[in-house]
């Protein structure tokens, strides 16, 4: 945003931006350049000129050297690999997966700030592909009955799905493995559905934890009676590293009526839905089963916006007083710092790549 870009350049920054970055959620270069910074036409000449490289999904590049700071999405825990050929690098990574979920650093939570646009979004899709409507309506011609909506996972993203199917009028029942969300549920004027597990799904963090394939077991024949009266199931099921659980077979599928819709958010992740296939529309039994990849970057202007703001907070706590100086010993740098002075410095990060601890690390790096 070019007005981030602009407080980015209070903090003592120079800000250089790749030509047309901006564009597609609706900034110009000309807007950049009003604000102060300064457009080159690369990438690899941003590269080239910035310490700090702020990116929304890191790209590897051979130009990275022991000069750069680069921060943004590189999911570390599922694909260790970019981090460690980053490491190898010198480059000093920091992962916005990997800040944590704490009250102060909720202004730089940036998985928050695109779940709750995917969750919207989500919504949206599911109503667009229902050959029904959503709201009830009593007309001359009869009434129309809502459409019944169900969430798995109600997280940052099933929460903001709830409030938006409801804003349109379905009547919305959800789910999710850690009790604790009911009255949240409850409180967004949506049903708690309550399944009997026989095991907590309650994990560190706030998060849920991985169950074993005979709870979910148990899970998926309790949802099965849920599914069949539903129009729109929407599901965001996930555990932190992990692959989504499998939470719809096919059956399950088969046992809705057709026309009905499943909106995947998990769809990159593996798929909460047996059937779902990333980045396409499945049809099945008469069922679309939508496996959307990416939602943020449809809503790219407000995407942008929140991203942004995530991004400027964080780097609040490196650049102080004018000097890029990031005190690694702060708690949310600490958990957010993948690699630093040639080596992954992040303990989760490691045990995914599967390396050992290095020996030392070299605190010197470029301040
Ligand atoms: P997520 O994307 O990792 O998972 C989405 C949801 O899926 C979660 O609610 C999880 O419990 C649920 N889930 C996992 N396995 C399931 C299963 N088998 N069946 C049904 N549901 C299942 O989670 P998220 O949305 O990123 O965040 C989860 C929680 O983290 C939040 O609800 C909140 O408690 C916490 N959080 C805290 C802060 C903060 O304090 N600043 C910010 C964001 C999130």
């Amino acid at each position: 945003m070019p007005r981030v870009a602009e407080s980015i350049a209070k903090l003592g920054a120079s800000v250089v931006i790749e030509s047309r970055a901006g564009e597609a959620a609706g900034f110009l270069d000309t807007e950049y350049e009003a604000r102060g910074a300064k457009i080159v036409p690369s990438a690899a000449e941003v590269f080239a000129a910035a310490d700090i490289i702020l990116q929304v999904r890191v790209q590897f590049s051979p130009a990275f050297n022991n000069r750069h700071t680069v921060i943004g999405f590189c999911d570390p825990l599922s694909d260790p690999g970019t981090s460690a050929e980053m490491a190898k690098q010198g480059v000093r990574l920091f992962s916005m997966e990997l800040v944590p979920r704490t009250t102060r650093a909720q202004s730089m939570d940036a998985l928050s700030s695109m779940a709750s646009i995917a969750g919207y979004k989500a919504v949206l899709l599911g109503a667009n592909a229902l050959p029904r409507l959503f709201p009830m309506m009593t007309t001359a011609a009869g009434t129309i009955t809502p459409a019944r909506v169900f969430i798995i996972g109600a997280g940052v993203a099933g929460l903001q799905a709830i409030a938006t199917a409801r804003r349109l009028g379905a009547v919305v029942s959800a789910y999710d493995v850690r009790s604790a969300v009911k009255e949240q549920i409850e409180s967004l004027g949506a049903k708690y559905v309550s399944i009997t597990l026989g095991a907590s799904g309650e994990g560190q963090g706030g998060y849920a934890r991985a169950l074993d394939e005979e709870t979910i077991r148990k899970q998926r024949e309790q949802m099965a009676a849920v599914f069949k009266d539903q129009d729109v199931v929407i599901t965001t099921a996930a555990v932190p590293g992990k692959k989504a659980p499998l939470l719809i077979t096919r059956e399950m599928v088969h046992g809705m009526a057709p026309g009905s819709v499943i909106v995947d958010l998990a769809a990159e992740r593996g798929g909460n839905c047996e059937v779902t296939r990333a980045g396409e529309t499945v049809v099945e039994h008469g069922v679309q089963v939508i496996g959307p990849v990416n939602l943020p970057s449809e809503l790219p202007y407000h995407a942008s916006q929140m991203y942004a703001r995530n991004l400027f907070e964080l780097l609040k706590l490196m650049i102080v007083k004018g000097v890029y100086n990031p005190d690694t010993d702060d708690s949310i740098l600490a958990e957010c710092l993948v690699a630093k002075g040639g080596a992954i410095v992040n303990a989760k990060v490691r045990e995914a790549a599967g390396v050992a601890a290095p020996a030392a690390v070299d605190g010197g790096q470029t301040k």
